[in-house]
């Protein structure tokens, strides 16, 4: 294990990626850095998270420039990065952290589980990279080259990587293992044509050996739902949009939109409503949607528009929207 261990941290001193977020060769100065890179980077890639996270440190340098910013400017920021109830956990936790712990994250995965928006995949990647702990930290990438270095050809199950994975975890460099069996796989062992010849694990990989790569992981389809429904474009006269706040506690809430459906074609008043033939189709983690622009204008605000304003459309930047309303806000004639 230790041979292993060994040859990827050697690996990785000469091939690990350069990213803003990392220090190579030890522990990340800035942990909160590390958080929200971290955080940034569940669902979305490398490459699109580089520029938001630069925009994000030269807007929120600390993480008290954070806790101090109102919710709308936090969630203004993180648009298009989806999931907003991300950016309002963040939002959260800065609180935490600045009002119980001064501002630095505790060095401890209790504690840091404790705090909001923070699950053990968070708190591994914090305590390894931020401070060096021995964690096991296992995200697509490690799945997929530890799966293969064991040639496991059943569907994965993920206590059985974890495991593997932690057995090479090496204790002294916490920090660099955890970037480098990321990099290893999201440059090395890629999901399609794994360049095994340059691989540091080639010799032990069961994979290589027996000429499978490809074949592995073994993953479990799910089957996603669709749903349809209608997006509403609601004019006034003076050529005003409709927008308003979502209520709740869901996955958009506290950002701006039309109103919208996804059960069925409901419209909430009755008017002279203009099909546009416009699908907007939008894939979100459990399903797909897919909506029908139909647009109309009205003399006054109708009751069941209360919640809402109207705004021109050079005031449509100033809202956070989320990335399918700003599809619907793209597709408006
Ligand atoms: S030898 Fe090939 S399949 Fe095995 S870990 Fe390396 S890149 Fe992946």
């Amino acid at each position: 294990m230790k041979n292993l261990t060994d040859a990827l941290l050697t690996w990785y001193a000469q091939n690990g990626r350069d990213l803003p977020w990392r220090t190579k060769g030890g522990a990340a100065p800035d942990a909160y850095a590390v958080w929200v890179s971290e955080i940034m980077l569940q669902q979305t890639t490398v490459q699109t998270v580089h520029d938001y996270f630069l925009k994000w440190m030269r807007r929120f340098p600390t993480i008290t420039a954070l806790a101090e910013a109102s919710l709308d400017e936090v969630l203004h920021a993180w648009q298009g990065l989806g999931y907003y109830t991300r950016a309002k956990k963040m939002h959260e936790c800065a609180h935490v952290v600045v009002e119980v712990y001064g501002g630095h994250f505790p060095a401890d995965r209790k504690k840091l589980l404790e705090l909001p928006g923070i699950g053990p995949y968070t708190a591994s990647s914090i305590c390894a990279f931020a401070f060096n702990q021995p964690e096991t930290v296992v995200d697509g990438n490690v799945i997929r080259v530890i799966a293969r270095l064991y040639g496991i050809q059943n569907e994965i199950n993920k206590n059985d990587i974890y495991e593997r994975a932690q057995k090479l975890t090496s204790l002294t460099h916490g920090a660099d293992y955890a970037s480098a069996i990321m990099d290893l796989g999201a440059t090395v062992c890629r999901p399609q044509n794994p360049l095994c010849m340059i691989c540091p694990w080639v010799q032990a990989c069961e994979a290589a050996k027996r000429g499978i790569a490809e074949e592995i992981p073994v993953l479990k389809k799910l089957a996603k739902k669709k749903k349809e429904g209608v997006v509403l474009a609601v004019w006034d006269k003076k050529g005003n949009l409709f927008i308003q706040k979502r209520k709740g506690k869901g996955l958009l809430s506290g950002l701006w939109e039309l109103p919208w459906t996804d059960d069925g074609m409901h419209f909430p008043f009755e008017s002279k409503w203009t099909d546009h033939h416009k699908k907007i189709r939008h894939v979100f983690t459990h399903f797909d949607l897919t909506l029908s622009l139909f647009s109309t204008t009205v003399e006054s605000t109708p009751p069941a528009l209360k919640d809402g304003t109207f705004v021109s459309k050079a005031e449509l930047s100033t809202y956070a929207f989320s990335t399918l309303m700003k599809k619907v806000l793209k597709a408006l004639p």
